[in-house]
């Protein structure tokens, strides 16, 4: 499975997962308002029983209303019963709203046999699953129709109430959970754009060399034929194609070999040996370089052997880019240094010089593709920035590393370790 369809499933696991502990905290969040609502309840009830438990404004109108007196008011029933079925609406409403609760609700006042003696205003269809609240009424009522009244409040839909007051857990809860979601497709697919993107730049690049190979391979044999043809007065400029296309060669193979360490072919060949007759004679051949351009390199190279399970081609052109660019990034008098040993069951590989340096920001970034210092005299050398990306890429296939030590305006020292394959001091 590639780590594109890993990531989508565990960020799909990872959101199926929030969501259900959510709607868990959603499912606790909803038994809580219903025993926090039961809790008022128990208090609402207290209130209407002691409220309803003497004679008062409103028991004297509701005694009237259940005895069907209208003598007092002098109304006719219907108008007393309507205005007591009011009253009482009102103020059981008003004790509710005291405890907090703000919800629909109706009642009814029956006595025990049932006859049903007053009612809200408004009432609930018979088929609606109701939750009812039953008050047994004592003092003043029951004493004047001789029963127990029974009060009984009811409530429908309480769910849609609880879940309305929970509110603003949900939403909030809901919000931020899209919010992720519409993020991290975001991120994903840009992600996965650039991606495709740099793959598709790659690939065009590594055609291209590849395009190249053929006719800088002529142009070489060609010059080379030239050479042992020309005379004197055009010998210069013959040899100077040469370089210059030994040059191009050189950068051709680089990406193309850059190319194959990123898509981790079976490119690299690794064996036990030492490397250090490779490494004096490539330090012998840089010396040669060097001399005729006035440089001067110096080389320490210690212990007797370096046992490496290495792709010794890999590592030899490694340290040459290393070489490359002390003797590249120079300013005058230029000095540079090589230095070879073990140390803790590791081989250190140490190129450094006295060049222009490199800012502390820009250390970060050297190591990355394509990435070249931008100020200063960077035109002045040619490059394309993909030297010490492919050391970086070499290093970990050998389970190596490579750092940079360096000051700008004053030199860099680039490290190299390799773990050795056999380490005897
Ligand atoms: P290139 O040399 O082709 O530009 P590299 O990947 O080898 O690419 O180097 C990346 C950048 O790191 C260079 O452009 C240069 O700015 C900086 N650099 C590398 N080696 C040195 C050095 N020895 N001294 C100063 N700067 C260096």
């Amino acid at each position: 499975m590639n780590s594109k369809k890993v990531y989508i499933i565990i960020f799909i696991i990872s959101i199926v997962g929030i969501s259900i502990v959510q709607y868990q905290y959603l499912r606790i969040g909803l038994n809580l308002a219903k025993v926090q609502f039961n809790q008022k309840i128990g208090y609402t009830v207290d209130e209407i029983k002691e409220g309803l438990r003497s004679q008062n404004e409103l028991t004297f109108l509701v005694g009237k209303a259940l005895t069907k007196d209208v003598n007092y008011f002098n109304l006719s029933m219907d108008s007393v019963q309507d205005a007591a079925s009011y009253f009482m609406n009102d103020f059981i409403k008003d004790k509710l709203l005291q405890q907090g609760i703000n919800t629909d609700f109706t009642y009814t006042l029956n006595a025990r046999d049932s006859t049903e003696y007053l009612a809200s205003p408004t009432s609930y269809s018979k088929d609606e699953i109701l939750l009812k609240y039953p008050i047994v009424l004592d003092g003043y009522l029951q004493r004047l129709i001789n029963r127990d009244p029974i009060l009984e409040l009811q409530f429908k839909n309480l769910n849609k109430y609880f879940l309305f007051q929970l509110n603003g857990l949900i939403i909030p809860g809901l919000l931020f959970i899209l919010a992720i979601v519409f993020v991290i497709i975001w991120v994903l697919k840009s992600f996965y754009g650039q991606k495709k993107l740099i793959t598709s730049t790659n690939e065009f690049i590594n055609n291209l060399t590849h395009e190249l190979k053929t006719p800088v391979f002529s142009i070489g044999l060609a010059s080379k034929i030239l050479q042992e043809r020309s005379s004197n007065e055009n010998l210069e400029l013959v040899k100077l194609i040469r370089t210059q296309v030994d040059k191009l060669k050189n950068q051709i193979e680089k990406v193309l070999e850059l190319a194959s360490l990123e898509e981790k072919k079976n490119f690299i060949e690794k064996k036990v040996i030492d490397f250090k007759p490779i490494i004096l004679s490539l330090s012998k051949d840089f010396e040669k370089l060097v001399t005729l351009e006035n440089i001067d390199f110096s080389s320490e190279i210690n212990n007797d052997n370096y046992i490496l399970n290495c792709d010794a081609y890999l590592l030899e052109s490694a340290v040459n880019s290393l070489l490359e660019n002390a003797k590249k990034y120079t300013k005058e008098n230029v000095k540079i240094k090589l230095l070879v040993y073990k140390e803790n069951k590791k081989l250190f590989i140490s190129v450094k010089d006295n060049g222009i340096g490199i800012s502390e920001e820009d250390t970060k970034r050297i190591f990355d593709k394509y990435y070249r210092v931008s100020s200063g005299d960077i035109h002045k050398v040619k490059g394309y920035g993909i030297g010490l990306n492919y050391v970086k890429r070499i290093m970990k296939l050998h389970k190596g590393k490579i750092i940079v030590n360096s000051t700008l305006g004053k030199g860099s020292e680039f490290i190299i370790s390799l773990p050795l394959y056999k380490y005897d001091k």
